[in-house]
């Protein structure tokens, strides 16, 4: 396992919060991906809901959804 974490949606790394508990540092938050993708990934399942033709969520970070064809 890669550390840090990379978003599986951007491929940036991942952030969390830590702590220095002595004998290491543990870690208090999620890992939280500094591009916002957890409210993308939101936006995409709305989208998705709506659209006629599906597509990828990488092809929608490209193009945005269809609605016409
Ligand atoms: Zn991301």
């Amino acid at each position: 396992m890669s550390y840090p974490p990379k978003c599986k949606s951007c491929g940036a790394k991942m952030e969390a919060e830590f702590v220095d508990i002595g004998i290491g540092m543990d870690q208090v938050t999620d890992w939280e991906c500094p591009n916002n993708c957890g409210y993308l990934e939101w936006q995409y399942e709305q989208d998705m809901k709506i659209a006629k033709v599906k597509v990828s969520f990488d092809e929608w970070l490209k193009k945005g959804v269809s609605l016409n064809e």
